[in-house]
């Protein structure tokens, strides 16, 4: 199984030109590994309420564990309308994956999911100036 992978796919998506807004198919947070580690449990308890502990050797540092919130099955935090429940301080690797990457389009395709289309010069127009401003930081030259 894939897992989500957010440096090099943000870094794709940015240098792809253009401006992707995820539009909730869901499918990232049904079909990819996606793990949290010990900072990420710091500033959202609930992950390790809901999620089993996946990798903890005993003679590792707690920094070194992480917990798994999807991978044979969905996220728990996934809610039906495919919103995340926790989404303000979600782990830092749902935070830095980019919709409209490689690995986005490449999920969609599979599913049978139309690729996600770059945002026209209106729907840049009404977007609100925050989300305007964080999506043309990601396409700022590195
Ligand atoms: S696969 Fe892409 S479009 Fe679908 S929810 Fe994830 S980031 Fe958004
Ligand atoms: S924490 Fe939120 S963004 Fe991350 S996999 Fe779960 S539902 Fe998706």
């Amino acid at each position: 199984m894939p897992s989500l992978n957010h440096d090099q796919d943000q870094r794709e998506a940015a240098n792809s030109g253009g401006l992707y807004v995820c539009d909730r198919c869901g499918l990232c947070c049904r079909h990819l590994l996606v793990e949290a580690y010990a900072l990420d449990v710091l500033r959202e308890p609930r992950i390790e309420a809901e999620c089993p502990l996946g990798k903890r050797h005993p003679d590792l540092d707690i920094l070194d564990a992480c917990w798994i919130l999807s991978a044979v099955k969905p996220c728990p935090f996934l809610g039906l309308d495919n919103r995340c429940g926790i989404y303000a301080t979600r782990p830092g690797t749902c935070v830095g994956f980019a919709a409209g990457s490689a690995q986005c389009q490449q999920l969609r395709r599979e599913h049978g999911v139309p690729p996600l289309l770059p945002c026209s010069n209106e729907q840049r127009k009404s977007m609100d100036p925050m989300t305007a401003e964080i999506l043309q930081a990601l396409l700022a030259p590195e």
